[in-house]
């Protein structure tokens, strides 16, 4: 039998990468992680948690205004960018320490520089400034947790813009802020820039913001966004971008109008990060969109490699790959087959505000199922309604009807991401409507709404498929 310097080789130490080994290492397995930026990946470094930061330090301009309604004088609120930046800097470094600690504390060997894969069971870090770590190993078996990277478009001058990487440093916060997409991260950025009083445009090429997410949700969204004062563009998009003497940045759009503003961010989607791998020397498949193609297991088509997390493109979200990676490591080295389940997988978007979500749309669930119950709630929550705000929630469930099995919750307004994790154990344990209503309201909240929407909605015109 063959001699491996390693059990386990994993490259990446992200969300998924990091749990893959711990939990693997945990086992007794000689296990090596290979980094080449900072440990902790997209999610700690350069994604959900300096974003969260940046949430909450935007939302005080809305609690700015709650407090006012509610008596209070708060006198010279100012906003110092540069001091909030060197203090989330300093947080992502001791929560990426937290993850090195916890990777050696598991007993596995961190290798700092970038891995390439030369064959089944092969790998070479290539050499890095300050480390000593490069080199070729051998791995009984290879996980390939890379992730993903913001996708650019292409057209004259897009090279002015930046991405979500570049938004969490950007030297000085811009006046003027052209956000480009309609998905998670636009929707959240340009909440955020909002908050710290940029003036803000979202430029969308669809019909409406956040494809693929209950078509309620959708407009209810754009209309709150719109409220509390980001100017959202619909069915447009980039022919150019010139940037002239003073800095300003002008997007010349395909209505022929042009925009000026001082950063365009390109919220334009993610794609897998495989470039330079070498997966092909190893014989590896990807898919059509470029990601690792690999089974329930997360196997690959390689008998010795696997991948999980955004690399593969399935749903891409840090707790998915926490699982994948989770339930890699239990099947591989504890003989303890394990398969992540990607239904109902609950999500959030933490645009202000906030949206959380589990299961079906109406539409997905009108196509799968062909009857199917809707129950709606939108109205102000007593917060604002106390000081004349005009804020609006959007609850509703979508119902199965024959089985009447709630299968979708979708929820717009202030902890909407809180109140869905707990929607979503619900969700995934089949709950029917008479189940959930027999569960009694918590008295006086906004997610009591959920518990005591007895009518079901009919809407004017029947919408989605
Ligand atoms: P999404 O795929 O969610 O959205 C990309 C958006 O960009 C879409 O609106 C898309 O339009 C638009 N787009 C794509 N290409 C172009 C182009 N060439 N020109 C103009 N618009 C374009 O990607 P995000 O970057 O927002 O997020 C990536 C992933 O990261 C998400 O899918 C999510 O899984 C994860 N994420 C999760 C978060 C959370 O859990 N809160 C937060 C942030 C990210 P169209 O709809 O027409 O395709």
């Amino acid at each position: 039998m063959a001699e491996y310097d390693f059990d386990l080789f994993v490259i990446g130490a992200g969300s998924g990468g990091v749990r893959a080994a711990r939990v693997a290492a945990m086992s007794g397995a000689k296990v090596a992680v290979a980094e080449e930026y900072r440990v902790g990946g997209t999610c700690v470094i350069r994604g959900c948690v300096p974003k969260k930061f940046m949430v909450y330090a935007s939302e005080v301009t809305s609690q700015l205004k709650t407090a006012k309604g509610y008596g209070w004088t708060i006198d010279n609120a100012r906003f110092d960018w540069k001091g909030f930046l060197h203090d989330k800097d300093v947080e992502i470094a001791r929560l990426s320490g937290i993850y090195v600690t916890n990777l050696q504390k598991a007993g596995a060997h961190l290798l700092h520089g970038r891995a390439q894969i030369l064959d089944a069971h092969t790998v070479e870090v290539l050499p890095k400034e300050g480390s000593k770590d490069a080199g070729r190993y051998t791995a009984r078996k290879i996980l390939v947790a890379t992730g993903g990277r913001p996708r650019r478009p292409d057209f004259p001058g897009a090279e002015f813009g930046i991405t979500s990487d570049e938004a969490f440093h950007l030297p000085e916060l811009p006046k003027r802020a052209l956000v480009v997409g309609g998905g998670y991260i636009a929707v959240e950025f340009a909440s955020i820039f909002n908050g710290l009083g940029v003036q803000t445009t979202l430029l969308y090429r669809g019909a409406n913001i956040l494809r693929g997410f209950d078509d309620d949700v959708r407009s209810h969204l754009a209309d709150e966004l719109e409220k509390r004062g980001i100017k959202v563009v619909l069915g447009c998009s980039h022919q150019s971008i010139e940037k002239t003497a003073d800095g300003t940045l002008v997007s010349r759009l395909n209505n022929d109008l042009t925009f000026d503003s001082d950063v365009v961010l390109f919220a334009t989607g993610r794609e897998p990060y495989v470039a330079g791998l070498g997966l092909e020397k190893a014989g590896v498949e990807l898919n059509e969109h470029g990601a690792i193609k690999v089974d329930d297991f997360s196997k690959t088509n390689v008998d010795s490699i696997w991948a999980v997390g955004d690399v593969t493109d399935r749903i891409n979200l840090t707790p998915v790959a926490i699982r994948e990676g989770a339930a890699f490591a239990q099947t591989e080295f504890y003989d303890n087959p394990q398969n992540f389940d990607h239904d109902n997988v609950a999500s959030a978007v933490f645009s202000q505000p906030p949206v959380g979500t589990v299961g079906l749309t109406e539409a997905q669930a009108r196509h799968a199922f062909g009857k199917v119950d809707i129950y709606r709630a939108v109205f102000r929550p007593m917060k604002v309604t106390f000081y004349g705000g005009q804020d609006r929630c959007l609850i509703k469930l979508v119902v199965k009807q024959d089985d009447q099995r709630v299968v979708g919750v979708h929820v717009v307004g202030p902890d909407s991401p809180e109140i869905i994790q707990m929607a979503a154990i619900a969700v995934k344990m089949g709950v029917t409507k008479a189940q959930w209503d027999s569960t009694c309201a918590v008295h006086p909240t906004l997610a009591e709404e959920l518990v005591t929407m007895r009518e079901k909605y009919v809407p004017t015109e029947m919408g989605g498929a």
